[in-house]
């Protein structure tokens, strides 16, 4: 049996090399040293050949680096695609999560009076000026706010809602099964595609808790359709004393139209026609991380905070301090591009073309193509944004070349059309084209 070689010997090959950056150089070593212990007892023969141990090794990190959360590049034109992490976090949000984390923090303690103190004041006071609701709360995510809402009024009573609003997004979130599962009865009413006031109003009974909204977000119900303004169902609300709810999931701050979107009802819409309470998302079109924010009327957001189910519920201080720092970048309009998903939207035809045409200069036997990104995240399913990309026909076909984007240090997540591999450059941060380029090119 022939000696294998050093561990140094791989350490210094840089294709190995290059995955100290992503796993750690002590993980490399022992991926190394777990090959050769393997081979040492597996041994081949005629010897080892320093190129299969290598290949395997590759193999190996790579495994290891998929097993670990890595940055990836998203060239998908999905802003917010949610197996990616929906929002990247604007600058501010970052530092606030490195400097909260990095010590102790007054997290829950008020330093006026030197006692505990309360985990939501600094968010909460910034939503409510910016939604013009009376009271807010922050719980773990959009899903985790709905059940709160149901648990604290609908247990064992009825919550109305339209047949055409029963809706099922990604990731288990099936309205009728929270509903189930939160003691509360589902009252079904309307047709597929019309429901009027009229039929929540004859479903409306002594064991009626809530009336309920829920925005459609990956699909659309066109032609012959009707249902009631919002406003419609405020109103039969404040009449007849129930609370109504409306889970608007993606959470749209502004006016959505002027980034050549569909207009997205807002939260700030919703409060001010007379809706109870919202539900909505941190991390969709706030820009911010994983949260659940419910905000309304301030007895009923009293009712939650008393409900000992908020502290499985709970946020911690990182998401908090993400989150108030995206909230402060809201409440200065000027700003709003610090988001990164507003720096997106925004970006114009012209700027992602000249990027394009400096990719394909670097890459040969690719081209600049129109493409589509859409807000994606259970936000304006139909609403599309024209954009550019860079195409790609490579000779072993889309499918091996998307396969092997993915395989990058820095994985790209690349879109396959008609057999062309395409890079929408609208998601994908001017800062991160050199890599982009080099993974093209390598490829
Ligand atoms: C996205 C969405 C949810 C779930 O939000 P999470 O923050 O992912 O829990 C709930 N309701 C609607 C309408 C949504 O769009």
């Amino acid at each position: 049996m022939r000696q294998l070689p050093a561990v140094n010997r791989f350490l210094d090959d840089p294709r190995i090399a290059t995955f100290e950056g992503i796993v750690g150089r002590e993980h490399v070593k022992r991926s190394i040293a777990q090959t050769l212990e393997d081979a040492r007892r597996a041994p081949v023969n005629g010897g080892y050949s320093f190129e299969a141990l290598s290949a395997s090794i590759i193999d190996r990190l790579q495994a290891g680096a998929f097993e670990s959360l890595v940055s990836v590049i998203n060239a998908t034109g999905i802003l917010l695609h949610t197996n990616l992490g929906r929002a990247p976090l604007a600058a501010a949000a970052l530092a606030a999560i490195d400097r909260i984390g990095a010590s102790y923090s007054n997290v829950e303690y008020d330093l006026e009076r030197g006692e505990r103190g309360s985990r939501y004041g600094r968010a909460v006071s910034l939503l409510t000026s910016l939604t013009g609701a009376q009271s807010a709360l922050v719980v773990n995510n959009c899903a985790a706010a709905v059940l709160l809402v149901l648990d604290t009024f609908a247990k064992g009573r009825d919550v109305i809602v339209a047949r055409s609003q029963l809706i099922e997004i990604g990731g288990g979130f099936r309205l009728p099964d929270v509903l189930e599962r939160s003691g509360a009865r589902l009252v079904e009413i309307g047709a597929t595609n019309k429901v009027y006031i009229e039929d929540y109003e004859r479903a409306l009974s002594a064991h009626t808790a809530l009336l309920m909204r829920a925005h459609p977000s990956n699909y659309a119900i066109t032609g012959f359709t009707h249902e009631p303004e919002p406003e419609e169902l405020a109103e039969l609300g404040r009449r007849t004393g129930v609370p109504v709810l409306e889970d608007l999931g993606s959470g749209a701050f502004c006016d959505l139209a002027q980034y050549g979107l569909a207009h997205e009802r807002t939260v700030q819409e919703a409060i001010a026609g007379g809706i109870d309470l919202v539900t909505f998302s941190g991390d969709k079109l706030l820009g911010g991380p994983q949260a659940g924010i419910i905000a309304g009327s301030a007895p009923l957001i009293a009712r939650m905070r008393a409900n000992p189910l908020l502290r499985a519920l709970r946020v911690d201080k990182l998401t908090l301090a993400a989150l108030t720092e995206t909230l402060r970048i809201w409440a200065a309009p000027e700003r709003r591009n610090e988001i990164p998903l507003y720096a997106m939207l925004s970006v114009t035809i012209e700027a992602l073309r000249a990027r394009a045409s400096a990719y394909v200069k670097a890459i040969g036997g690719a081209e600049i193509c129109e493409t589509t990104s859409y807000a994606g995240g259970g936000s304006l399913p139909q609403s599309a944004l024209p954009s550019i990309g860079i195409a790609l026909q490579p000779p072993g076909g889309a499918t091996v070349a998307a396969a092997a984007l993915r395989k990058n240090d820095r994985p790209v997540i690349a879109r396959i059309e008609d057999g062309r591999l395409i890079l929408d450059l609208r998601t994908i941060a001017p800062a991160e084209d050199r890599v982009a380029v080099a993974a093209l090119k390598a490829l």
